[in-house]
């Protein structure tokens, strides 16, 4: 089961840095940044016209590794039998 991932942001000389957080707790990113919950649906990460401003790299590459980590899981192919 995933958890369940918010964007946080956090405001920049020019503009704004989005991060993902967990939802339980959304003050603090994946990557460690404290960051300010937002109301952008996490389905809007990584679409460049949805925002002004830049995607931190560091949580999309957690956030990456934990949905594959999630897809990877319940599988257990080598235990099948040979017919
Ligand atoms: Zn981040």
């Amino acid at each position: 089961m995933q958890e369940d991932l918010i964007v946080g942001h956090v405001t920049l000389t020019h503009g704004f840095e989005f991060h993902l957080a967990p939802a339980t707790t959304p003050d603090r990113a994946l990557c460690g940044a404290a960051v300010t919950p937002t109301q952008i649906p996490p389905m809007f990460w990584g679409v460049d016209a949805a925002i002004e401003g830049r995607w931190c790299e560091r949580c999309e590459r957690a956030a990456r590794a934990a949905a594959r980590a999630a897809i990877r899981e319940p599988e257990t192919v080598g235990d099948a039998p040979c017919v």
